[in-house]
């Protein structure tokens, strides 16, 4: 297979597939890239994933989310079918996904299946028409209803024999998990700064119980202690140092990422970190490679504009979503700006503030709906949160695309208990001070958002991404500035 002939069918800058093919090929066996959203980073990188299929090397991609993991299986049909090679790939998600007897008001945990009898669990056989490469995640569930066969256990034993593994990420992360997967060669995770908190948690109220339960039998317990045992199991399996927050009345497994880095290195030959949001590069390379010896390959272009989406930040003096300057005048500033952009720019229009509280003040001043949910979004103005539903990777259409998309601040997220023990474990781990780990781990969760939320816009039809913080000044995003 020619991968260069392949990566023309998709219209990818050939700079950047030379970059990143060369940062692919590295000896070294930790390789981290960025490249900017919609770069076609993904691509290259299945691309990839293919041809080492022909060598007889198995590779797992681990994505974010379960979309993702729909999408990866839309694009390696789609690169099978330009290079006319064949090699099996199999996905793999969590129950929740893909459970054909899930309990009746809730998600399905990891005793369910034993603690609801389910007639499935012993069918875990194989199938005879299981697809080379399924079409989707709902495909699978198909083939199990017809079959009579777990979806889940279906997936996990056609994985063994998978050339490409496309698995969430939470397969990465737990050695079960990843042990189901069978020996993979290389392991390459998409979106990688999701690895950049690696936190377990459970309140104390069910630690408590689930230690009691966890001496009683399954079948005398009620589906909702199940599901407390569960999560103890869970909690106490995994690894990493245990922090008691009294005051939260919860406690914290904390996993420093290059301690999971290191042991996935024992097993895989490779590991390929990839994000649009590896920023700064400094502190993902103490994050994720302190002590090894890592390719570190950046493609220019963190936050960038594209034919269809124009990015402006916005300054208007003091006009901030600070907290400490959160006052009713403030969010009367905002209103005000946000109609002078609708009227200059046009709707349907997506504002999204950097909290529910901050949402409905803008929502009583300029009468928009606050939506949680895009499904429930009606009318072409609509406020959601940074952060929530409206900022994943999803298409909103109010009507039509998005003409503009209004960002009423910075991202930052609140320096709660659990992000402060988080750092105090990573700063002990890495040798390094806490109080410049936490500045640089929080503005790097900022980008990401900042860099999530933007992705809303300029999707199918030309929009307008504007970014309202006069914070934003003194950021060096490279982005356009209008000071009002
Ligand atoms: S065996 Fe499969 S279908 Fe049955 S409860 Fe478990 S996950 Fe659901």
């Amino acid at each position: 297979m020619n991968i260069q002939e392949v990566l023309r069918g998709f219209s990818i800058d050939e700079n950047v597939v030379a970059r990143i093919l060369n940062a692919l090929d590295s000896e070294k066996r930790l390789v981290m890239i960025r490249a900017p959203a919609g770069s076609g980073k993904t691509t290259i990188v299945l691309c990839r994933a293919v041809e080492l299929a022909q060598r007889g090397l198995r590779t797992g991609v681990f994505f974010r989310t379960i979309s993702q993991v729909d999408y990866a299986l839309g694009l390696i049909r789609r690169i099978l079918r330009i290079s006319n090679v064949s090699v099996k790939v199999v996905p793999v998600v969590g129950k929740v996904r893909l459970c054909l007897n899930p309990p009746p008001d809730s998600d399905p945990f990891p005793k369910w299946c034993d603690y609801s009898k389910c007639p499935l669990r012993s069918r875990r056989k194989r199938v005879r028409e299981f697809p080379s490469v399924p079409e989707s995640l709902e495909q699978l569930m198909n083939i199990g209803r017809s079959n009579g066969v777990c979806p889940y256990y279906l997936s996990l034993s056609e994985a063994e024999k998978a050339d490409i593994v496309i698995a969430t990420q939470a397969f990465f992360i737990n050695d079960k998990l990843m042990e189901m997967l069978g020996k993979l060669d290389i392991a390459v995770v998409d979106e990688a700064h999701g690895l950049m908190h690696l936190i377990t948690e459970i309140s104390e109220e069910e630690y408590r119980r689930g230690r009691e339960l966890s001496s009683m039998r399954l079948e005398d317990m009620s589906i909702e202690d199940a599901g407390i045992l569960s999560r103890y199991e869970d909690y106490v399996d995994t690894d990493g140092d245990e922090v008691v927050l009294r005051g939260e009345g919860k406690r914290l497994k904390v996993v420093p990422p290059i301690r999971l880095i290191r042991k996935r290195l024992e097993s895989v030959k490779k590991i390929i970190l990839v994000s649009a949001t590896i920023y700064p590069t400094g502190l993902f390379g103490l994050l994720f490679a302190r002590g090894i010896d890592a390719e570190i390959e950046v493609i220019p272009g963190l936050i960038r504009e594209t034919e269809k989406r124009k990015i402006l930040g916005v300054v208007v003096e003091d006009l901030s979503s600070k907290r400490e300057l959160r006052t009713p005048r403030q969010y009367d500033r905002y209103a005000y700006v946000i109609r002078k952009l609708i009227e200059r720019i046009g709707k349907p229009a997506l504002i999204l503030a950097p909290g529910y509280e901050f949402a409905q003040e803008l929502s009583k001043r300029l009468g928009f709906p606050v939506c949680r949910d895009p499904r429930e979004a009606r009318g072409d103005a609509v406020i959601g949160v940074l952060r929530g539903r409206f900022s994943e990777g999803i298409e909103v259409d109010l009507g039509a695309p998005l003409r503009l998309l209004v960002i009423t601040g910075l991202p930052y997220r609140p320096r709660s208990p659990e992000f402060l023990s988080m750092v105090k474990v990573y700063a002990r781990e890495y040798g390094v001070d806490f109080y410049e780990l936490a500045r640089a781990i929080e503005e790097s969760d900022m980008i990401s958002a900042l860099i999530q939320a933007l992705g809303r816009v300029g999707r199918r039809e030309k929009g307008v991404g504007v970014i309202l913080d006069s914070r934003i000044r003194k950021k060096n995003f490279g982005m356009k500035l209008v000071i009002i």
